[in-house]
């Protein structure tokens, strides 16, 4: 009887469904596989979500092949899949990819070529491009050519290839990784007397062919025959073999990220009392029968890690196994030195900076079930990790969770709790400062509660003060005539840290700088009046701009507040603050740590270690210093101008410069001399800035929860935003017009009442390589049903739950 496969298919316009095929008798299809299918006049790659008996539909084409003997999705992977793809609207193709094993040839590359010579008469303008564009190439792929001619010749291109003009074929990539293999030596018979053999060859004077054999022996596994003829010489391997006494294998060899790291087992320290309580509580949750979510809160230093450490210890001992994700900047090797001592050999590691060969061996081992804990970045969620028990989300409140910059759009904390439900695994979900949503879920009891109030001092572990943090007014220096950019209790500060050999950081948020508009004498920032977002400045129209709602503005010449005429743009750049450390106090070295610096430097290591080693006395720094790293040298920490990041226009902008002043605090009085941190700014009555200020997250989520309640926003309501990004500045807006006018009909045809439509206006920032960007956001309980019932069309980007809305 004909079996019929439910297959995802890599089709370009992004299908968040399957198609049927029918298996052709004579090949084994089975739930996982990677099939090559017919799509259309190509074929293309696709994954066997289901088989079965029926077919839902009555005509049906034929797999072509499998390209792979064994499936590369297990039913949890096809599970996790299918829910991303629906829950975030995503191709459920590119959904199935994420959780495939790497280097592998997943994807068909789609290919053209000019099929005979043709008479340009007949043809439309966009045609003659198109074959102009093939004429004298022998192949080109499809997305080359639309790239270099554009997506409208899409049309163009159907057109000419249903004429016979053009060619278009398939060819799948090749893979990109492979099973290494290495020769190495071993003993060419168990039977050998390697002492009597080792004295023999001494006896000949063959001291190195001695000592080679007899490492051999000890080994007792083969060796690697490069690293035998680096130690004892190319002579002595040859030699041995002469001899008959040594006979050479290919091996497989792991290429593993952590070879040759030694990790000296470490003593679990004795838990603080309410470590303690939580440790116990995720423990019976892990031995429990289902899934559950743990929120653990607790400042810089309060022992979050050991906590992560004990429950992984005790999912270990019950035969599971965890996943640790971390952002991608705090995956040093410190980080991964804690989980190597306390569990040494067990630990995998996949992050961007893997070879492909790295990540292709640790992939394969990981599914094997060679390792205790994954850590990882955001990827992580979906390494194939078997027994699940354990899932952390440190640092849960990070941006780099979610991925923005490609489809599908996932947030890696929203997946791991899905998957956790798929397993019946625990969640922990750290931070000191937790998005509010989580800790609104909460409150809610949808996820658990877990504090860890104080820090703990690792020699005592007794509690350790949290460092002071001081609020500066930069409005009140401005009018005692101090216009740098160091406030008088900043530079005097620094005047006595770095006289005692300590060391100080300044830290400059630099997130949306050098657009927003304000009056230096009072600080009022300009806002839009129907969204209350701050307003950019854009220079070639001398404007300002709101990009919720495209409310514009003439730049004022004078404060609408105070009718000062000081009004200004922000942004002060890292360059700019080391010069100025360094004229104010001569002779002092500084270092630069951004984006920038960090690729021309060989890294964020380098830098961090090179400060570790006290080569300079002050770090000047963007976000990435907030990070989770220990300077026990750093008595001071300043941050520069609190209102820069502030005043973005997003939603999230008090949230993250909250989150922000409260890990740059962290980062001082981590080390037995104590810590100041001041804070710079104009707004100093800013909630997120008093509540940082006094390290107060409750303070904080008071206000910010109501901000969120009056803006209905999430956790009030869901978010969806749709951008349409083109070259051409009037299609992007007619695109967006066209759309907003659609949806509005469909919901009022629908009654859907709760749904908000927002826009179109042009999205922040405007213009992305090259192209101009639109969007329109809604926004209600349940966004997503007025999406469905209205299809976007292509060339939209569909981000749900999206980290900002501008
Ligand atoms: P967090 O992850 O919350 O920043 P850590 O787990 O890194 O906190 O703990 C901060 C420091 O305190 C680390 O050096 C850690 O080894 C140490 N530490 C954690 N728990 C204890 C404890 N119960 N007793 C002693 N030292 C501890
Ligand atoms: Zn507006």
């Amino acid at each position: 009887m004909t079996k019929y496969a439910e297959v995802a298919v890599d089709a370009p316009a992004g299908y968040y469904r399957t198609f049927t095929y029918s298996v052709p008798s004579g090949i084994t299809v089975s739930q996982g596989h990677l099939v090559h299918v017919p799509f259309g006049p190509r074929v293309l790659s696709g994954i066997v979500f289901r088989i079965s008996d029926e077919s839902p539909v009555s005509e049906t084409r034929e797999i072509a092949r499998v390209p792979y003997p064994q499936p590369v999705l297990s039913p949890r992977g096809l599970a996790l899949a299918s829910w991303t793809s629906s829950y975030y609207m995503a191709s459920l193709f590119d959904c199935a990819a994420l959780m495939a094993p790497p280097g592998i040839s997943l994807r068909a590359g789609s290919y053209l070529s000019l099929n005979h010579p043709v008479a340009e008469a007949g043809l439309t303008p966009s045609q003659r491009r198109v074959v102009s564009y093939l004429k004298g190439r022998e192949k080109v792929r499809r997305e080359v050519l639309l790239k270099a001619l554009g997506p409208d010749m899409e049309a163009a291109l159907g057109q000419l290839a249903r004429r016979g003009v053009v060619n278009v074929w398939s060819e799948w990539r090749k893979p990109t990784a492979r099973p290494r293999h290495a020769a190495h030596l071993e003993l060419a018979s168990s039977s050998i007397d390697v002492e009597a053999a080792a004295a023999d060859l001494e006896g000949r004077r063959a001291y190195r062919q001695a000592d080679l054999l007899r490492y051999i022996g000890e080994q007792g596994a083969p060796i690697l025959l490069a690293a035998a003829g680096r130690e004892f010489g190319a002579s002595a391997v040859k030699g041995l073999q002469a001899k008959g006494l040594v006979s050479r294998l290919k091996l497989r060899q792991e290429r593993d990220p952590l070879r040759g790291r030694v990790f000296t087992p470490d003593h679990p320290p004795v838990l603080t009392q309410a470590q303690e309580h939580s440790v116990r509580l995720i423990e019976s949750a892990i031995d429990g029968p289902s899934s559950q979510v743990f929120l653990l809160q607790g400042v810089t230093g309060s022992g979050k890690t050991e906590v992560y450490l004990r429950a992984l210890a005790h999912a270990l001992g019950k035969g599971k196994r965890g996943i640790v994700m971390v952002p991608e900047l705090s995956l040093t090797p410190q980080t991964i030195e804690r989980f190597g001592q306390r569990f040494p050999g067990q630990v995998a590691v996949l992050h961007s900076g893997l070879s492909a060969g790295e990540r292709f061996d640790q992939w394969w081992r990981i599914q094997n079930g060679d390792y205790g804990v994954v850590i990882g970045a955001r990827g992580a969620v979906f390494a194939p990790q078997p027994d699940l028990g354990l899932i952390v989300i440190d640092e849960e409140h990070e941006w780099t969770y979610k991925q923005q910059d490609a489809a599908p759009h996932y947030h890696a904390r929203d997946v791991a709790i899905k998957l956790a439900d798929l397993t019946n695994a625990v969640v922990i979900l750290g931070s000191a400062t937790p998005d509010v949503v989580s800790h609104r879920r909460a409150l809610d009891g949808r996820y658990r509660l877990l504090e860890l109030p104080h820090r703990v001092s690792p020699e005592t572990s007794l509690d350790a003060p949290l460092p002071r943090v001081r609020v500066v007014d930069l409005r009140q220096e401005l009018k005692d005539g101090n216009r740098g950019i160091f406030s008088r209790a900043l530079r005097s500060a620094m005047d006595s840290t770095l006289r005692a050999g300590e060391q100080v950081i300044l830290y400059l948020n630099r997130r949306g700088s050098g657009s927003l508009v304000q009056c230096r004498d009072c600080g009022h920032t300009m806002r839009c009046r129907r969204c209350d977002l701050p307003l950019t400045y854009h220079s070639q129209a001398e404007r300002l701009l709101c990009h919720r709602c495209n409310y514009r503005l003439a730049s004022p010449r004078a404060c609408p507040q105070c009718r000062g005429s000081r009004i200004r743009y922000l942004g002060l750049g890292t360059q700019r603050v080391v010069e100025e450390v360094e004229h104010a106090f001569p002779g002092v070295k500084t270092l630069r740590w951004d984006r920038d610096a960090a690729s021309a430097r060989g890294g964020h290591e380098r830098i961090m270690e090179s400060f570790v080693r006290g080569d300079a006395q002050a770090l000047v720094g963007t976000q990435m210093i907030a990070k989770g790293l220990d300077f026990p040298n750093v008595t001071l920490v300043g941050a520069l101008c609190a209102d820069i990041g502030l005043f973005a226009p997003d939603y999230h902008a008090s949230e993250r410069v909250f989150q922000l002043l409260c890990q740059v605090a962290g980062r001082t009085g981590r080390g037995r001399l104590g810590g100041q941190v001041i804070v710079q700014t104009y707004s100093p009555s800013h909630y997120a800035v008093t509540a940082a200020a006094a390290q107060d997250y409750e303070m904080f989520y008071k206000d910010e929860m109501e901000y969120r309640g009056e803006q209905s926003l999430p956790p009030f309501s869901r978010l969806i935003n749709l951008v349409y990004a083109h070259t051409n500045q009037d299609r992007c807006r007619q695109q967006a017009l066209t759309l907003g006018v659609a949806l509005k009909r469909q919901r009022d045809a629908w009654g859907l009442t709760g749904v908000d439509i927002l826009g179109p206006a042009p999205a922040y920032p405007p213009r992305l390589s090259g192209r101009y960007r639109w969007r329109l956001v809604l926004r209600g309980q349940d966004p997503r049903s007025l999406l469905e019932k209205t299809p976007v069309p292509q060339g939209w980007t569909v981000d749900i739950d999206p980290m900002s809305v501008t």
